[in-house]
């Protein structure tokens, strides 16, 4: 990968979604960068252009890189809806998405913990 032919394809909200996409991409045997991102734990407070990680790719993955980048993003979205809200199968009480196990009677939540796809 050459500094000439790289592209950015994505720009991500955080470290965390920044190492998914990149993790999605090496697993189609796309190498992609992360451009920024890290500087926002060494420094702290920069503006958010200077810490917004980025995903580069070269210009030849492109294409391919904002196709699977999309896909990732609706699984993920479809994800996310599933498990705003989860009924404890234990005590019956509603929890929402931010409790992955029962707030009232620490049971886990069996959708949230169990396995997800190795595809
Ligand atoms: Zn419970």
């Amino acid at each position: 990968m050459t500094d000439t032919s790289v592209l950015e394809v994505y720009s991500a909200d955080d470290m965390i979604d920044a190492e998914f996409i990149r993790h999605v991409l090496a697993e189609r045997g796309i190498q992609a960068k992360i451009v920024g991102g890290y500087l926002q734990t060494i420094i702290g407070n920069l503006p958010a252009m200077w810490t917004t990680p980025r995903i580069w790719v070269c210009e030849e993955d492109f294409a391919l890189a904002k196709i699977l980048i999309d896909e990732a993003k609706t699984e993920q979205r479809r994800r996310a809806a599933l498990r705003k809200e989860w009924a404890c199968s234990d005590c019956g009480e509603t929890n929402t998405a931010d409790f992955e196990i029962c707030w009232s009677c620490q049971k886990e939540d069996e959708i949230q913990s169990s396995p997800h796809s190795k595809q």
